[in-house]
């Protein structure tokens, strides 16, 4: 996919930092969100074309304007008219904890005495992913702190290693990471064991905020950190994620450091961020970060849109720091991906004494530690179609987000008939009794959204899943 390219001060190579904070602050303080120029944005956004670094800015200075409403039914549309009503769910599986890094903001930091150290053994992971699996997961994203122990190898290993589990009808079929960076080479190790996404935030765009909050270890180079992607690119993993800690700077800035690091990868690899995550800082064991960019809750419910029209093409990632109200609104500007049933201690999925929140053993707080039932009910009761597919990734259809965006008819023919697969199998095997009722009730009616030809084998593959065949996909 080629864009049209953008006057920007830094030009972009690969592998070359590509922040400059004054291009981005310049923007911002000197873009006019006047009414007409605002709706313009937002239409080219809806008619599916990414946004500049401008036009961002235009979005971003007209909150606080009537025009936010705008901005977030123009969200809306763009969600309903590209991505329809699925929501993909995933589980974090914390591996270790160990950290030689100093971040002002987590709970791992090497700082942090109180921290209770600790990494998965082999028989430990496997419990914790069969714990997963009989909650019904199909997704995970493996989660480390940077440390030698976490090398390229162990975590290949892990991978591997996840994927041979299966108990019951059981099995993981997707597995990302967000670890540290790493080089060419270790991306490469890591690529080979068959991860899906390979996600790093950034965590603040701004190099003066960055300096401030990490103290110690690799993490401390900005710049290897703003690279590190790039160097994933490098060595084939072309599904990346990029994401920044909102609470760090502020956010206004962080939404356009996004889309320039978008822009960037776009410009080099041709390919965009497979998905984009904004967490906000959550309550961790002795965090340090001076509370002035707090995002609030009313920032945040105003960024999500922005990001969503910015990039109308990618994964937009929303997790369990957020409660669920805050979860249930934002979902409706874009969101594709959130987890369900997530537990920050390492071992808990397995051990329920573990339960308990500790935050010795924690990164942070997370505000919904609802069961994945629940949030699938939620769902259901909400009109979603919750979706644990992972067959584009399988069929090596990668760049599925870019596919389901702009490949007229792919959602009908892929994407819904592979989420209520998805969602039969949990039926099937994992789900109470109103669930399933729910389930099938929805079923029946997104069924009747898909062209005749697939709605027939849609509906075959069904019954085959009713008599117990599984991993039935388009
Ligand atoms: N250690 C690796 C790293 O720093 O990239 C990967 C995993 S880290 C455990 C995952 C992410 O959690 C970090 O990139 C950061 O954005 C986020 N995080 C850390 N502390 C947090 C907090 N107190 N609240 C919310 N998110 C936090
Ligand atoms: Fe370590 Fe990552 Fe936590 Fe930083 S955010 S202290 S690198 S685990």
């Amino acid at each position: 996919m080629r864009f049209s390219p953008e006057r920007l001060r830094i030009p972009d190579q690969r592998m070359k930092p590509f922040i400059d904070p004054e291009e981005i602050w310049d923007l911002i303080k000197n873009t006019k969100p006047d009414k007409q120029r605002v709706r313009e944005v937002i239409s080219k956004s809806i008619d599916k074309n990414r946004l500049t670094l401008e036009e961002t800015a235009v979005l971003v200075n007209s909150i606080g304007t009537d025009l936010g409403e705008e901005i977030k039914q123009g969200a809306k549309e763009l969600k309903e008219k590209v991505y329809g009503n699925r929501i993909v769910l995933f589980a974090p599986l914390y591996v270790g904890n160990r950290c030689t890094n100093n971040c002002q903001y987590c709970g791992f930091r090497t700082s942090n005495m109180d921290a209770i150290r600790k990494t998965l053994s082999d028989e430990e992971l496997i419990h914790e992913v069969e714990a997963l699996e009989d909650n019904g997961q199909k997704r995970l994203i493996l989660v480390y702190g940077e440390h030698p122990e976490y090398s390229p190898e162990f975590i290949a290993n892990n991978v591997k290693l996840v994927y041979q589990v299966k108990k019951g009808h059981g099995e993981i079929r997707r597995v990302n990471i967000n670890a540290a960076p790493l080089s060419i080479e270790g991306f490469r190790t890591v690529g080979e064991s068959g991860i899906g996404t390979y996600q790093i935030f950034q965590e603040t765009y701004y190099p003066d905020a960055y300096k401030l909050y990490h103290l110690g270890g690799k993490k401390k180079d900005f710049e290897w950190r703003l690279t590190a992607l790039d160097r994933a690119q490098e060595a084939g993993i072309d599904d990346v994620g990029i994401g920044a800690l909102f609470g760090l700077y502020d956010w206004r800035f962080e939404v356009l450091g996004l889309v320039r690091h978008t822009n960037h990868l776009e410009a080099c690899y041709d390919v965009g961020p497979h998905t984009i995550s904004f967490p906000r800082i959550k309550d961790a064991l002795s965090l340090n970060i001076d509370d002035k960019f707090q995002t609030s809750d009313e920032d945040f419910r105003k960024l999500v849109p922005i990001l969503r029209l910015a990039v109308p093409y990618t994964g937009m990632i929303l997790t369990a720091r957020e409660a669920p109200d805050v979860r249930r609104e934002v979902m409706k500007y874009g969101v594709s991906q959130i987890d369900g049933g997530t537990k920050l201690e390492l071992g808990s999925y397995s051990d329920s004494q573990n339960e308990v929140q500790n935050l010795n053993r924690e990164q942070f707080k997370i505000s919904d530690s609802r069961s994945l039932s629940d949030v699938i009910d939620e769902l259901l009761t909400n009109d979603y179609v919750p979706s644990f597919c992972t067959s584009c990734y399988r069929m090596g259809r990668t760049g599925e987000h870019f596919m389901e965006f702009s490949v007229p008819g792919f959602i009908k023919r892929f994407c819904t008939p592979n989420a209520l697969l998805t969602l039969s199998e949990y039926i099937c095997d994992y789900a109470t009794e109103s669930v399933a009722e729910k389930g099938w009730k929805a079923i029946e009616k997104n069924l009747q959204k898909l062209d005749p030809g697939v709605l027939q084998t849609t509906r075959e593959k069904i019954e085959r899943i009713k008599k117990g065949e599984r991993d039935l996909y388009f």
